[in-house]
């Protein structure tokens, strides 16, 4: 029999080879879609490397399912969903299906297939007369394996009568199936991380959201105590008055911890939700300093050390979220050196900009992570092995209010234990 014009598995198999592995990758480049990688494959095969092709993905049940789909005949195309649909792959059938039996054997399955085997794997008539239209006469099957499992298989089909497939064209659908693979595979994990991102990024908005109010609670209520204390001091032997107003400063401290982590989380959800506005009024950074460092050395620590300019240095800012920014970079400084070191805070006029560096004594940052802690949840591993709390996010949020007023906050450390400075640099 004479083959066809697009199969003339004579004519240059070599060129034919490269011409087709170059249409798949162009179609893996394409889109980060499992469901449209797998389908574009089958598209590149059909009809020069097969008549009709299928891509099933193997679910932890071993149940089959189809992804992709492509037949010569476009209109055969439902064709294949309905045999699909009505006729599933049988597992505990014998001889099992050829998609199984290739997935179970990790391999590459070449069948020729005559009309009577085809009768006698056919169920029924309407069965017979589904395969006969859809055509099978030799097929490829090859199991889909990637990161040392087998993820599903690519069955490509030729009509009876065309030309089976060659030794060398089986090397090429292998070769196809090892592509498909990976492809699939990295659909599939780009998908789950995007699922995964988005996931989290919806319980943060819930969790953040749900945790104000009965923070508030217990802050107004601590608050409140405080004040019924005060009162009743007087009638306290010295001795308990100085136990209590120490838990309370101790509740007051974590209390302010989960505010602030409350308050980052929301900040992250309404950055990635499409930013924050800012309020821009005339503000002095030497004064918002003396506040932040009056707000977060409340705590009974005497550490942070001001040099300030004597005259004002205003600018068009947002005197909150600045405020935020340096609260942060000084909590920060704190909270990574050790508790007698000093903390020294630099307010400069360099050039057009104003320059803030906040320096400390502490455990430093290793030069790998200067710019990674930027980024959300992202905490150095000296940090974590340390055990110090926090989320990771401060710095994200603080990083963005410092970009949205056109300026820039980076790090600076000569690595792990010897300290680290942080700067922030905005113009007037
Ligand atoms: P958190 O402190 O809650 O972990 P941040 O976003 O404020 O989150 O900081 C991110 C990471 O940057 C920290 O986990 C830590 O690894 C590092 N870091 C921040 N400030 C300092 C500092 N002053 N000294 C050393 N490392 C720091």
């Amino acid at each position: 029999m004479k083959a066809e014009p697009e199969s003339p598995t004579d004519v240059d198999p070599d060129g034919r080879r490269f011409a087709l592995l170059a249409a798949i990758g162009e179609t893996l480049g394409h889109s980060l879609d499992p469901t449209a990688t797998v389908q574009g494959i089958a598209e590149a095969l059909v009809p020069s490397f097969a008549d009709w092709c299928v891509v099933d993905l193997i679910g932890p049940d071993r149940s089959l399912r189809m992804m992709a789909s492509a037949h010569r005949d476009p209109a055969l195309v439902p064709e294949i969903a309905r045999l699909r649909a009505t006729y599933p792959p049988d597992d505990r059938h014998h001889p099992a299906h050829p998609i199984y039996r290739a997935i179970d054997a990790d391999g590459v399955l070449v069948e020729r297939i005559a009309d009577g085997d085809l009768r006698s794997r056919a169920v029924n008539d309407e069965h017979l007369t589904l395969l006969r239209e859809l055509g099978i006469g030799s097929h490829v099957v090859a199991a889909l394996e990637s990161r040392g499992r087998v993820i599903g298989a690519i069955s490509m089909i030729r009509r009876p009568e065309r030309e089976p497939f060659t030794s060398a064209e089986v090397d090429t659908a292998r070769e196809v199936a090892g592509r498909a693979a990976l492809a699939t595979d990295n659909a599939q994990l780009y998908r789950a991380a995007q699922e995964a991102i988005a996931l989290r990024d919806r319980f943060i908005g819930v969790a953040s959201h749900e945790l104000r109010n009965p923070l508030a609670v217990v802050q107004g209520h601590w608050e409140l105590l405080g004040r019924r204390l005060a009162a009743v001091t007087d009638e306290l032997s010295p001795d308990s008055a100085e136990r209590i107003t120490s838990s309370m400063t101790r509740l007051g401290q974590g209390i302010g911890q989960l505010r602030r982590m409350v308050e980052e989380l929301l900040d992250v959800r309404r950055i990635t939700a499409g930013g924050i506005e800012l309020e821009r009024t005339d503000v002095d950074l030497g004064a918002v300093v003396r506040q932040a460092a009056v707000e977060t050395g409340s705590a009974g620590e005497d550490r942070i050390v001001l040099h300030l300019p004597q005259e004002p240095i205003v600018g068009a800012w947002d005197r909150g979220r600045l405020e935020q920014v340096v609260t942060n970079l000084l909590v920060n400084a704190l909270k990574y050196s050790p508790p007698e070191s000093a903390v020294e805070v630099r307010l400069a006029q360099v050039g057009e900009v104003v320059q803030l560096r906040v320096t400390d004594a502490g455990i430093g940052i290793p030069p790998g992570e200067l710019e990674a802690i930027f980024e959300p949840f992202r905490r150095a591993p000296n940090a974590e092995e340390q055990h110090y709390p926090g989320l990771g996010l401060g710095l994200a949020v603080s990083r963005e209010i410092v970009a949205m007023h056109h300026g820039r906050l980076w790090a600076e450390s000569a690595g792990e234990g010897r300290g680290s400075t942080f700067v922030v640099e905005l113009a007037r």
